[in-house]
């Protein structure tokens, strides 16, 4: 079909769309909303916990880190530019919430990007048949692709398996 291939490579595209229709159908969209909430109550209830259950290791540290961050002042320059408005405080890893930098609007937009931030932000995939070098503002981040998470995940998984048969 290639819906969701095509999806994937037009997703701003979408959102501005989705975001545009709502605006003018606000009222037709929230009712639509609501009713669907209302038949589908069990069923949401148990993606969320489903998908908190999967995810609350990550999930954690960082609903701790946002709200604990906004505690931590920001600098009056952007560390990277050293522009002065629009300060946005980065955290390169939630797992250490306190640390942060500051950074204005545009540079925490393209962070990834600076070729300074680039080279700290280096990482090697620890699938070991990609060992590809990327960077990632995550600092916990370990694969360069979803790809490579997948196939290791699987791996492990598969191995897991094996042993339990055993
Ligand atoms: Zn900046
Ligand atoms: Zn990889």
């Amino acid at each position: 079909m290639g819906g969701k291939k095509y999806r994937e490579t037009h997703r701003e595209e979408l959102r501005i769309k989705a975001r545009q229709y709502y605006r003018e159908h606000v009222e037709q969209c929230k009712a639509y909303q609501k009713d669907y909430n209302k038949k589908n109550q069990s069923k949401i209830n148990k993606r969320a916990l489903e998908y908190y259950y999967k995810h609350r290791e990550e999930l954690r540290p960082k609903k701790n880190a946002q709200k604990r961050v906004r505690r931590v002042p920001l600098k009056e320059k952007c560390e990277l530019c050293g522009a002065t408005e629009k300060l946005e405080r980065h955290h390169p890893d939630y797992n250490k919430p306190l640390e942060v930098i500051t950074v204005c609007a545009t540079c925490n937009k393209k962070l990834p990007y600076i070729p300074k931030v680039k080279a700290k932000l280096k990482k090697v995939c620890e699938n070991p048949d990609c060992r590809r070098e990327f960077a990632s503002i995550r600092s916990d981040a370990r694969f360069c692709s979803r790809k490579c998470e997948w196939k290791v995940w699987s791996k492990k998984r598969s191995e897991r398996q094996i042993r339990t048969i055993q």
